[in-house]
């Protein structure tokens, strides 16, 4: 079942043309990886998908949901979360609370009153976010304020604070962007260890080894279009994707 349909999105800022006619499917439960060169149109694509861009023409269905014409907020809390390329986090405060304000904002009114009232939903809230906080290699830094972590750090911290939203679907933007190669192996091995939570994840992304380790599916994008698609191995030797590179 196809979790995500995009249909037709046009996208045009001015003269340039940065999203023509792209169709993309995202099964359920899969790992979907969109690659590109730079100024292929990846990033303004995942801005259509959250609300921050508004395309020109086309669809987007989300579980049912219509998302073209949803404010971000409300396509939050339809299940979808993202990860930015730079870290947007709350450096005064710690690592523990950074991951329970999104715990709380996406429970739904009844529970946020409960959690108000009742210390054992809040406990469960902070299991919960401890245990996430534990995956993502930060469970000794629960205390720690945000400010003086590293930029790695941070990233995690941001990936943990889009996992206790418990979304349907995880939009990541570059996550091994500037990162050495040891710490792309890290976060390659962190994002398949939260691969067993069974969400959906889109991810874009420039570094291949990445891309091939984790993906079920592959697009590729060029000039604000979808010019091949299928699985990492298919992906990898088929020729349009070879001239994108070279060529773009
Ligand atoms: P990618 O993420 O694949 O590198 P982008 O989606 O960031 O590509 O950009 C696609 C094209 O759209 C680029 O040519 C970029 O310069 C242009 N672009 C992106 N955002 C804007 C904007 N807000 N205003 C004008 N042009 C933009
Ligand atoms: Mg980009």
């Amino acid at each position: 079942m196809d979790i995500l349909a995009i249909n037709g999105v046009n996208k045009r800022f001015g003269g340039l043309r940065a999203l023509d006619n792209v169709n993309l499917n995202v099964k359920e439960g899969t790992i979907h990886a969109i690659i590109g060169p730079n100024g292929a149109g990846k990033s303004t694509l995942l801005n259509c998908l959250v609300g921050r861009i508004i395309p020109d023409e086309g669809s987007v269905d989300f579980n049912g949901h219509r998302l073209l014409g949803r404010h971000p907020h409300q396509i939050n809390q339809a299940g979808i979360a993202r990860v930015f390329q730079t870290p947007e986090v709350f450096g005064e405060l710690t690592v523990m609370e950074n991951v329970m304000i999104p715990a709380f904002a996406s429970t739904d009114g009844a529970f946020q009153i409960n959690l108000w009232r009742r210390a054992a939903d809040r406990r469960q809230v902070a299991a919960e976010a401890e245990e996430i906080l534990e995956d993502l290699n930060l469970i000794d830094q629960r205390d720690q304020i945000v400010n003086s972590m590293s930029r790695g750090d941070k990233r995690r911290l941001e990936l943990a604070m889009c996992l206790v939203q418990k979304p349907k679907l995880l939009l990541l933007d570059e996550p091994t962007a500037g990162m050495s190669r040891a710490d792309t192996n890290n976060t390659v091995e962190l994002l398949k260890k939260i691969a067993k939570r069974k969400i959906t994840k889109v991810i874009i992304e420039h570094d291949m080894h990445v891309v091939f380790s984790l993906a079920d599916t592959v697009s590729v994008m060029a000039q604000g279009t979808v010019i091949a698609e299928g699985a990492p191995d298919q992906i990898k030797s088929d020729p349009r994707v070879q001239e994108a590179y070279l060529g773009g």
